[in-house]
Protein backbone atom coordinates (compact mmCIF):
# COMPACT_ATOMS: atom_id res chain seq x y z
CA UNK A 1 0.00 0.00 0.00
CA UNK A 2 1.26 3.61 -0.87
CA UNK A 3 1.88 5.85 1.85
CA UNK A 4 0.13 8.92 2.60
CA UNK A 5 1.39 11.63 1.42
CA UNK A 6 1.99 14.78 3.79
CA UNK A 7 2.40 18.68 2.47
CA UNK A 8 4.65 20.69 3.90
CA UNK A 9 2.72 24.17 3.98
CA UNK A 10 6.15 26.09 3.40
CA UNK A 11 8.68 27.91 0.66
CA UNK A 12 11.18 27.87 3.24
CA UNK A 13 13.79 25.05 2.29
CA UNK A 14 15.76 25.00 5.26
CA UNK A 15 11.66 24.79 7.48
CA UNK A 16 10.98 21.61 4.70
CA UNK A 17 14.40 19.70 5.20
CA UNK A 18 13.84 19.71 9.07
CA UNK A 19 10.30 18.86 8.86
CA UNK A 20 11.37 15.72 6.69
CA UNK A 21 14.21 14.56 8.77
CA UNK A 22 11.89 14.56 11.73
CA UNK A 23 9.02 12.76 9.67
CA UNK A 24 11.53 10.45 8.54
CA UNK A 25 10.41 7.51 10.67
CA UNK A 26 6.63 7.60 9.98
CA UNK A 27 5.00 6.27 7.10
CA UNK A 28 4.64 8.82 5.28
CA UNK A 29 5.54 10.38 1.95
CA UNK A 30 6.34 14.03 2.46
CA UNK A 31 6.18 16.47 -0.33
CA UNK A 32 7.10 20.09 -0.84
CA UNK A 33 4.14 22.62 -1.05
CA UNK A 34 3.86 23.31 -4.85
CA UNK A 35 4.94 26.87 -6.50
CA UNK A 36 2.71 29.88 -6.54
CA UNK A 37 0.94 29.59 -3.29
CA UNK A 38 0.86 32.46 -1.17
CA UNK A 39 -1.28 32.19 2.37
CA UNK A 40 -1.33 35.61 4.22
CA UNK A 41 -0.46 35.57 7.66
CA UNK A 42 -3.84 37.19 9.33
CA UNK A 43 -4.35 35.71 12.25
CA UNK A 44 -3.74 37.24 15.74
CA UNK A 45 -2.07 33.53 16.83
CA UNK A 46 0.77 31.19 16.45
CA UNK A 47 -1.94 28.53 16.03
CA UNK A 48 -4.44 30.51 13.85
CA UNK A 49 -1.44 31.74 11.22
CA UNK A 50 -0.43 27.87 11.05
CA UNK A 51 -4.35 26.70 10.60
CA UNK A 52 -4.70 29.78 7.85
CA UNK A 53 -1.31 27.60 6.16
CA UNK A 54 -2.21 24.28 6.76
CA UNK A 55 -6.07 24.89 5.70
CA UNK A 56 -4.81 26.58 2.37
CA UNK A 57 -2.33 24.20 1.47
CA UNK A 58 -4.50 21.50 1.77
CA UNK A 59 -7.11 22.43 0.05
CA UNK A 60 -5.14 23.15 -2.74
CA UNK A 61 -3.35 19.71 -3.22
CA UNK A 62 -6.05 17.48 -2.16
CA UNK A 63 -3.33 16.00 0.88
CA UNK A 64 -3.23 16.58 4.28
CA UNK A 65 -0.77 19.26 4.89
CA UNK A 66 1.36 20.27 8.07
CA UNK A 67 2.20 24.05 8.88
CA UNK A 68 3.88 25.94 11.38
CA UNK A 69 4.19 29.41 12.91
CA UNK A 70 6.55 30.68 15.73
CA UNK A 71 7.82 33.93 16.99
CA UNK A 72 9.37 35.53 19.76
CA UNK A 73 6.85 37.06 23.04
CA UNK A 74 8.70 39.57 25.22
CA UNK A 75 6.53 40.15 28.72
CA UNK A 76 7.94 43.58 29.23
CA UNK A 77 6.77 44.79 25.39
CA UNK A 78 3.14 43.16 26.08
CA UNK A 79 4.15 39.87 24.32
CA UNK A 80 5.65 41.92 20.63
CA UNK A 81 6.93 41.19 18.48
CA UNK A 82 4.99 37.59 18.71
CA UNK A 83 3.42 36.71 15.58
CA UNK A 84 4.90 39.83 13.69
CA UNK A 85 8.34 38.00 14.55
CA UNK A 86 9.50 37.85 11.05
CA UNK A 87 8.20 41.55 10.51
CA UNK A 88 9.28 43.35 13.04
CA UNK A 89 12.50 44.83 10.86
CA UNK A 90 13.96 43.57 7.66
CA UNK A 91 16.77 41.49 8.61
CA UNK A 92 17.68 39.29 11.23
CA UNK A 93 20.23 42.50 12.48
CA UNK A 94 17.67 44.62 12.35
CA UNK A 95 15.43 42.57 13.97
CA UNK A 96 17.54 42.07 17.29
CA UNK A 97 18.35 45.91 16.78
CA UNK A 98 15.06 47.18 17.16
CA UNK A 99 14.27 44.57 20.24
CA UNK A 100 17.47 45.99 22.45
CA UNK A 101 16.49 49.26 21.89
CA UNK A 102 12.79 48.61 22.95
CA UNK A 103 13.84 46.93 25.58
CA UNK A 104 16.33 49.93 26.92
CA UNK A 105 17.93 48.65 30.03
CA UNK A 106 14.87 47.58 31.79
CA UNK A 107 15.69 44.24 34.05
CA UNK A 108 12.57 42.53 33.22
CA UNK A 109 13.36 40.89 29.95
CA UNK A 110 11.58 37.31 30.46
CA UNK A 111 10.45 36.06 27.32
CA UNK A 112 9.47 33.10 25.56
CA UNK A 113 9.03 31.51 21.95
CA UNK A 114 6.04 29.33 20.83
CA UNK A 115 5.93 27.16 17.55
CA UNK A 116 2.83 25.98 16.57
CA UNK A 117 1.98 23.49 14.40
CA UNK A 118 -1.13 22.35 12.59
CA UNK A 119 -2.29 19.23 10.59
CA UNK A 120 -5.17 19.79 8.34
CA UNK A 121 -7.61 17.97 5.82
CA UNK A 122 -8.56 18.73 2.27
CA UNK A 123 -12.06 19.66 3.76
CA UNK A 124 -10.62 21.94 6.16
CA UNK A 125 -10.86 19.98 9.46
CA UNK A 126 -8.02 20.36 11.58
CA UNK A 127 -6.18 16.93 12.32
CA UNK A 128 -3.78 17.78 14.81
CA UNK A 129 -2.59 21.43 16.66
CA UNK A 130 -0.51 21.49 19.25
CA UNK A 131 2.51 24.14 20.76
CA UNK A 132 5.56 24.32 22.23
CA UNK A 133 7.31 26.88 24.60
CA UNK A 134 11.02 27.28 25.35
CA UNK A 135 11.18 29.96 28.21
CA UNK A 136 13.72 32.35 28.49
CA UNK A 137 15.21 35.96 28.65
CA UNK A 138 16.74 38.67 26.45
CA UNK A 139 20.02 39.11 26.91
CA UNK A 140 22.22 42.45 27.03
CA UNK A 141 23.76 42.30 24.06
CA UNK A 142 24.18 39.25 21.19
CA UNK A 143 26.05 36.03 22.24
CA UNK A 144 26.96 33.24 19.79
CA UNK A 145 27.30 32.78 16.23
CA UNK A 146 25.20 29.46 15.71
CA UNK A 147 20.96 29.41 14.65
CA UNK A 148 19.29 32.45 13.07
CA UNK A 149 16.69 34.86 13.87
CA UNK A 150 16.45 36.42 17.32
CA UNK A 151 18.99 33.09 18.71
CA UNK A 152 21.94 35.49 19.93
CA UNK A 153 20.03 37.84 22.39
CA UNK A 154 17.44 34.90 23.50
CA UNK A 155 19.24 32.81 26.84
CA UNK A 156 17.21 30.10 27.73
CA UNK A 157 16.00 29.52 31.08
CA UNK A 158 18.52 27.72 33.89
CA UNK A 159 21.08 27.04 30.77
CA UNK A 160 23.25 30.64 30.67
CA UNK A 161 23.19 29.90 27.23
CA UNK A 162 21.84 31.76 24.57
CA UNK A 163 20.22 29.46 21.39
CA UNK A 164 23.49 31.06 19.23
CA UNK A 165 25.37 29.64 21.57
CA UNK A 166 23.66 25.81 21.54
CA UNK A 167 24.37 22.95 19.44
CA UNK A 168 21.84 22.08 17.16
CA UNK A 169 20.86 18.79 19.43
CA UNK A 170 21.05 20.98 22.30
CA UNK A 171 18.21 23.53 20.64
CA UNK A 172 16.61 20.58 19.43
CA UNK A 173 16.13 19.23 22.61
CA UNK A 174 14.96 22.33 24.45
CA UNK A 175 13.74 24.63 21.13
CA UNK A 176 10.05 25.52 21.20
CA UNK A 177 9.82 23.69 17.71
CA UNK A 178 11.40 20.25 18.73
CA UNK A 179 9.27 20.17 21.90
CA UNK A 180 5.91 20.92 19.13
CA UNK A 181 6.61 17.81 17.37
CA UNK A 182 7.36 15.91 20.39
CA UNK A 183 3.50 16.53 21.37
CA UNK A 184 2.72 16.67 17.35
CA UNK A 185 4.35 13.18 16.54
CA UNK A 186 2.32 10.83 18.67
CA UNK A 187 -0.74 12.22 17.76
CA UNK A 188 0.19 12.05 14.02
CA UNK A 189 0.95 7.84 15.05
CA UNK A 190 -2.38 7.75 15.94
CA UNK A 191 -3.79 9.08 12.91
CA UNK A 192 -2.18 7.35 10.52
CA UNK A 193 -2.89 4.38 12.59
CA UNK A 194 -6.92 5.12 12.24
CA UNK A 195 -6.46 6.40 8.59
CA UNK A 196 -6.38 3.76 5.66
CA UNK A 197 -3.69 5.78 3.32
CA UNK A 198 -4.45 5.94 0.04
CA UNK A 199 -3.72 5.36 -3.57
CA UNK A 200 -1.38 7.51 -4.91
CA UNK A 201 -1.87 6.68 -8.34
CA UNK A 202 -5.29 9.00 -7.90
CA UNK A 203 -3.18 12.09 -6.66
CA UNK A 204 -3.40 15.04 -8.59
CA UNK A 205 0.11 16.24 -9.43
CA UNK A 206 1.62 19.07 -7.59
P1 LIG B 1 7.75 32.00 10.73
O1 LIG B 1 7.43 30.94 11.76
O2 LIG B 1 8.44 31.44 9.54
O3 LIG B 1 6.58 32.88 10.43
O4 LIG B 1 8.86 32.98 11.33
C1 LIG B 1 8.87 33.39 12.63
C2 LIG B 1 10.00 34.36 12.94
O5 LIG B 1 10.24 34.20 14.34
C3 LIG B 1 11.35 34.07 12.26
O6 LIG B 1 11.56 34.83 11.13
C4 LIG B 1 12.33 34.48 13.35
O7 LIG B 1 12.54 35.86 13.28
C5 LIG B 1 11.58 34.16 14.62
N1 LIG B 1 11.92 32.80 15.10
C6 LIG B 1 11.13 31.70 15.09
N2 LIG B 1 11.78 30.65 15.61
C7 LIG B 1 13.01 31.09 15.93
C8 LIG B 1 14.15 30.45 16.50
O8 LIG B 1 14.20 29.25 16.78
N3 LIG B 1 15.22 31.24 16.69
C9 LIG B 1 15.25 32.56 16.39
N4 LIG B 1 14.23 33.20 15.84
C10 LIG B 1 13.10 32.47 15.62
Amino acid sequence: MNNRVLVIASGNAGKIREFSNLLQQLPLQVDPQPEGIEVEETGITFRDNALLKARAVAEATGHWALADDSGLSVDALGGAPGVYSARYADSDPARIQRLLRELGDRNDRQAHFSAALCIAAPDGSVLAAVEGHCEGSITFRARGTQGFGYDPVFEVKNSGLTFAEMTLDHKKQHGHRGRAFALLKPELEKLLANTPSQDASTRPNL
